[in-house]
């Protein structure tokens, strides 16, 4: 195109390209979902419904994107992780961003009557929010996903004894929260297991644990290589395998021992 008069204003753009060797993570998030779930009345304090639809989103976005090689997800976000040698977009953080939340939003509203076959979803459509952050070493990456799934167990160990106090204990919300000022897990455990005769560990695993998501390689060395006809074998390797939706600890080594070709 030839240039104009007007071309100038592009130099007020500001540059977004994450650093190279980096582990990229994009994390969205739900727009607002505390008053959606209210609005859906999702069930308290886990809706399986909800959460089904988050992991089918999830996988298609996955499928989508061969440059991401695990997903974690938990309550109303997802984080995907790309390689650190991914080029997508010459790792522009925005175009990276707008590209996954978009991509899933729109697979989460296509995908909602299949989850919720009798409620009809309305507008405001449900949106996700998406940033970028590049973590510079695998250790650092492995510290962000622990992170999330970490926080995934304290959220869920004191939403399931707010509810049940709720729910089952007949107290009012505040009177619920008064009692849980203060508490440590093991108090927590305690309440659910002497007042409810809840064992905390026999929660659904999808609960507890949130959600990975990933192309299963195993079996085949890593390909390796740069050159385009070995570009294009790895593509067509990631097209075919099987993507994996495992309600299993992160946090520990073994997950990542088992699975080695995923960060590799
Ligand atoms: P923001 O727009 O700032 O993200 P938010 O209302 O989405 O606000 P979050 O901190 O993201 O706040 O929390 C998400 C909320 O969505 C949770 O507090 C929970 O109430 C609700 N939620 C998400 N998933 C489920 C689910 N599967 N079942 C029940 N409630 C859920
Ligand atoms: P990128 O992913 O880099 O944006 P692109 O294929 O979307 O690649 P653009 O520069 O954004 O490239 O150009 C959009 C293209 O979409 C146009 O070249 C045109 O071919 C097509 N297009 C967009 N809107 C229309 C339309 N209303 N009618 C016909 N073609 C359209
Ligand atoms: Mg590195
Ligand atoms: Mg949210
Ligand atoms: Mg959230
Ligand atoms: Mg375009």
């Amino acid at each position: 195109m030839a240039n104009s008069e007007y071309e100038y204003v592009r130099h007020f753009e500001q540059p977004d390209t994450l650093p190279p060797s980096n582990w990229i993570i994009v994390r969205i998030d739900g727009r607002g979902f505390s008053k959606l779930s209210a609005k859906y009345a999702f069930a308290k304090p886990n809706d399986k419904r909800a959460l089904d639809l988050m992991n089918a989103a999830a996988v298609e976005t996955v499928r989508a994107l061969f440059d991401v090689v695990l997903a974690y997800g938990q309550s109303d976000e997802y984080s995907f992780v790309f390689h650190e040698a991914c080029t997508l977009f010459d790792r522009r953080a925005a175009k990276l961003a707008t590209t996954v939340a978009t991509l899933f939003t729109a697979e989460y509203c296509m995908l909602w009557p299949t989850f919720f076959p009798d409620t009809p979803l309305t507008r405001p459509w449900p949106t996700f929010d998406g940033r970028c952050v590049a973590y510079p070493k695998r250790r650092i990456l492995r510290d962000y996903l622990s992170w999330r799934q970490a926080d995934c167990h304290v959220n869920n160990l004191y939403n399931t004894t707010f509810w049940a106090l709720v729910l089952k204990g007949e107290m009012g919300n505040r009177e619920a929260e008064e009692a849980l000022k203060g508490t440590l897990a093991r108090d927590k455990n305690e309440i659910l297991w002497s007042r409810f005769g809840v064992n905390y560990n026999d929660e659904e695993v999808v609960f507890r644990k949130g959600t990975v998501v990933y192309r299963k390689l195993e079996g085949v060395g890593p390909l390796g290589g740069s050159s385009r006809t070995q570009v294009e074998k790895e593509r067509k390797r990631k097209m075919k395998a099987e993507i994996a939706v495992e309600h299993v600890d992160i946090i520990g080594d073994g997950f990542w021992e088992e699975r080695p070709y995923i960060l590799a």
